[in-house]
């Protein structure tokens, strides 16, 4: 994003190979003011390379499948209304 942080360095920066790649990138997020609108163009375009939002591929992955879990309307959302067992 043209306002995010990383406008200030190298693009390949966020695109790591390994976790300690990562967890470099997610730091330079961590004080972006565009965090979580980047993390939502992610989530929303399902975007699977590199980190966005201070999130790697992986967790981007993780968070999509918790809202799919607890969207309104999902079987896990109806049986934890009426006190089933979430499965
Ligand atoms: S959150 Fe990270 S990837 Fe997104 S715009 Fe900011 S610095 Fe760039």
């Amino acid at each position: 994003m043209a306002r995010g942080r990383c406008a200030e360095v190298p693009t390949a920066l966020f695109f790591p190979a390994d976790g300690g790649g990562v967890a470099a990138a997610a730091k330079i997020c961590s004080d972006c003011g565009v965090r979580r609108q980047c993390l939502e163009y992610a989530l929303t375009n399902r975007i699977s390379y590199g980190v966005w939002g201070g999130a790697s591929e992986r967790e981007r992955s993780r968070l999509l499948r918790e809202r799919a879990r607890t969207r309104p309307g999902s079987r896990r959302d109806a049986r934890r209304r009426v006190g089933g067992p979430a499965v």
